[in-house]
């Protein structure tokens, strides 16, 4: 098996009936980006920010982060990588933070809801991303965003960042594209709205899930109460491709998910045409990937879709389809 994945390396993922699908890595510290050359992934569609806060002693200098970013930069070269702010609060908290009481904390001061309302920490991170990624293409993405305005606030937060390292005669990146994580399901009815105001999507689905079904994604009671390939996620997940492809706005699941074939398979069904994954996933899904006829699934996941009437998962059917093709 390993041999396998190993001779797909240089291999493109592209379907049977010709549809390429991005393959990325997630990662979070910069040994994890060693994995990019080995496995052959065309980037980094996730990097979690705060692994590496969550692993300091005390908050990293302004110089420090813009060490860090600059090291990641270096390590990716020409790939793209789609760096993600600070999502900490919920079950990630940083030692040297003082840690609010809250009854639930997933629900609580989190993520971008944190960066808007002490912005000197997103500004200071952003502006560190801004200053190492001089000359080159940056595409930075907010955690945990529940309305559009709170990403055109932090949007209005990047640009002011910008002004300022222009009127200090600092160098501006290439390119800048700020994108929304989708992972509260408050999102799914702003789609139109938010598809318009992004350069790009990204689906957290280990949260979306978790919000979608109530489920505590640690609490391991319910954590598997609710599957998602049952017909209300895939749906949810549906809605958002389609949605996000009639905008033209590039959209990628970066949760567990995409690291899994036969959920893999569903979403590309479904319209999705980037993945991001750990690094041991990305074999086995471009096997799946060159396996499968994308046009196949997209018309038999419709047709299994309008006739469910019980929320049932479809993995069984799914399964079956997977083993006939
Ligand atoms: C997610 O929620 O699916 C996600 C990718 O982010 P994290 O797991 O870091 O919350
Ligand atoms: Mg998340």
């Amino acid at each position: 098996r390993q041999e396998q994945y190993r001779s797909l390396r240089d291999v493109p993922a592209v379907t049977r009936d010709g549809v390429a699908v991005a393959l990325q890595l997630n990662a979070g510290l910069i040994v994890d980006l060693s994995h990019l050359a080995e496995t052959g992934a065309q980037g980094v569609g996730l990097f979690r920010t705060e692994l590496q806060f969550m692993v300091a002693e005390r908050m990293p200098s302004a110089a420090e982060q813009q060490i860090l970013y600059e090291t990641v930069f270096d390590a990716v070269g020409d790939l793209p990588v789609t760096i993600r702010t600070l999502d900490i609060g919920g079950d990630k908290v940083l030692p040297y933070m003082k840690a609010l009481e809250e009854e639930n904390p997933a629900l609580g001061w989190r993520a971008i809801r944190i960066g808007l309302d002490r912005p000197g920490l997103l500004r200071m991170q952003l502006r560190a991303l801004l200053k190492a990624a001089r000359g080159r293409p940056l595409k930075i993405m907010f955690p945990m965003v529940a309305t559009v305005d709170e990403f055109v606030q932090a949007k209005r937060i990047v640009e002011r960042e910008k002004a300022h390292l222009t009127r200090h005669g600092y160098p501006l990146p290439s390119e800048c594209r700020l994108g929304v994580m989708v992972e509260v399901p408050s999102l799914l009815f702003q789609m139109d709205e938010i598809a318009a105001e992004a350069d790009f999507l990204s689906v957290g689905s280990n949260d979306l899930m978790q919000f979608l079904f109530a489920v505590d994604r640690e609490n391991r009671q319910v954590a598997n109460r609710f599957d998602p390939l049952s017909a209300a996620a895939l749906r949810a997940f549906r809605l958002i491709a389609e949605r996000a492809n009639a905008a033209g706005t590039p959209a990628t699941v970066c949760g567990e998910i995409g690291g899994r074939p036969l959920e893999a398979m569903a979403l590309i069904g479904l319209g999705f045409r980037a993945l991001s994954m750990s690094p041991a996933s990305i074999g086995p899904i471009k096997a799946m990937v060159l396996g499968i006829d994308a046009g196949a699934v997209a018309e038999f996941l419709d047709r299994e879709l309008a006739r469910n009437r019980d929320g049932a998962s479809l993995r069984p059917a799914l399964a079956a389809f997977a083993e006939e093709h």
